[in-house]
């Protein structure tokens, strides 16, 4: 399994994988036939189903008019709409954006608004980040270096910024000392006292998910860890960054994950959701405050591409936003929540090794154990996500099986992301196969 560089194949191997043919709603298929239901939009992309006419149509419209006009030249209808209807769902003060095309780049244009605001405001000290461990930020350096999912850096270590790393906030494994109760407050503090340790005047972010998606297997944040994390960072005039890139734009049940913690970050990234993989796009989004500092001393962010604003990727989001909003998919998802931990629940009620369900909206995970009282993870050397991953394959089922999220290197989590449209015919095919997968595995590895 270990490649000449001591990783594992599975990093950076696709393997034989099937082709893909066609989708419709929340069925995939592929160039043989085969048909899966897509319980994670891959990785929490495709929010309201495959091959819906109306974005492709939106779409089409667009190309026929233009596909891009270049962001230096032009400003567009589609560009323009998207950004109120991005402001509106922000509410409050977040009324700036910077689009991209994914959401490494997402995460990339939100440090780089945060050092530019410090540069802005006359900080220039200002150069550190703060991040936890078990997040995933993205995969290019700046947003690798502020991740902490081992197995995605360690072929890069030596060459990523040096980031301070703190605690991940996880009610399920609370940091020493803490209970579920406490360990809001506890990680909270861990960012106090790592900012009077370097010094305030060094630190110019800390950055964080709401709901930590693949480093730790929807991961909410704990109760009040969001609010005391932004009166810190205001306190030491630290930028909070909210990185909402898979739980952000509806899927936790809220437009913004942060919403219902009620803190409003100075910057956030979203993507995945935005345009549902219908095209490639993300935004950096950012509050007056850094807005009037970077505006007012540099004119505009420095930061942005040459597809920045696309035209055409544009159209996409603003049809999918548009269904979204006309078809109260978030408040589906919001009151959806209680039935999918319901239904993951009474699915999997037989299975020892299930030791948490957690999560928001349709951004639930089921965490495996070896030991229920313990917590103890199931051996790392068994891959056991991956077997899922390859088991439910099989099944018929696309879920997001991720390991590491104890440590960094043991931890079985499956996550599901279901459409926010999903039928409940299809949720419950989503649910049952999920836990017949994790069945069927766990009795061929002797562990049930
Ligand atoms: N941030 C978070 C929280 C993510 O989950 C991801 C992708 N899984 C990224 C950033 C990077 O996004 P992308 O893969 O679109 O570059």
């Amino acid at each position: 399994m270990s490649s000449a560089a001591g990783l594992p194949k599975h990093i950076h191997s696709t393997g034989d994988l099937p082709k893909v043919a066609w989708a419709k709603g929340s069925y995939v298929y592929d160039s043989e036939g085969r048909q899966y239901i897509d319980g994670s939009g891959g990785p929490a992309v495709y929010c309201i189903g495959h091959s819906n006419e109306e974005v492709n149509d939106a779409i089409k419209r667009q190309l026929d008019l233009i596909a891009h006009g270049y962001r230096y030249n032009f400003s567009s209808d589609a560009l323009e709409e998207l950004t109120d209807i991005v402001r509106k769902r922000c509410g409050g003060t977040l009324n700036h954006m910077v689009y991209v095309t994914g959401g490494s780049e997402a995460v990339e244009s939100c440090l780089k608004l945060a050092l530019q605001y410090q540069t802005a405001v006359g900080q220039m000290s200002r150069r550190r980040f703060i991040a936890r461990e078990r997040s995933w930020h993205g995969n290019t350096l700046g947003a690798l270096s502020v991740s902490g999912f081992l197995e995605r850096k360690r072929a890069f270590e030596g060459s990523l910024l040096d980031v301070s790393r703190l605690s991940p906030a996880n009610a399920y494994r609370p940091i020493a000392g803490s209970t579920p109760e406490t360990v809001g407050e506890a990680c909270a503090k861990e960012l106090e006292d790592e900012i009077l340790r370097m010094g305030p005047e060094k630190i110019c972010a800390f950055i964080f998910e709401p709901v930590v998606g693949a480093a730790g297997g929807c991961v909410p944040a704990p109760k009040g860890y969001a609010k005391r994390v932004r009166e810190i960072c205001d306190k030491y005039g630290v930028i909070m960054i909210s990185d909402e890139v898979m739980c952000g734009a509806g899927r936790s049940g809220t437009w913004r994950a942060l919403e219902q913690d009620g803190v409003e970050p100075d910057i956030m990234s979203v993507a995945k959701g935005l345009a549902a993989g219908y095209l490639p796009l993300g935004a950096a989004i950012y509050t007056d405050k850094v807005a009037d500092a970077i505006h007012g001393k540099h004119g505009a962010p420095m930061t942005g591409h040459t597809f920045t604003g696309h035209t055409a990727c544009c159209a996409a989001g603003v049809a999918v936003q548009k269904i979204v909003e006309r078809e109260k998919l978030v408040e589906r998802v919001h009151a959806m929540e209680g039935t999918l931990r319901n239904m993951l629940t009474e699915a999997t009620k037989d299975i020892e090794a299930v030791g948490d369900i957690r999560g928001r909206g349709f951004f639930q995970a089921i965490e495996l154990v070896a030991d229920r009282k313990t917590k103890k993870p199931f051996d790392t050397e068994k891959k056991l996500f991956m077997k899922i991953r390859a088991q439910a394959f099989e099944n018929g089922l696309i879920c997001y099986p991720v390991g590491g999220n104890v440590d960094g290197v043991n931890g079985d989590v499956v996550i599901m992301a279901p459409p926010y449209n999903v039928t409940d015919a299809e949720l419950t095919e989503i649910v049952d196969k999920t836990a017949t997968s994790i069945r069927q595995v766990l009795k061929a590895e002797g562990l049930a």
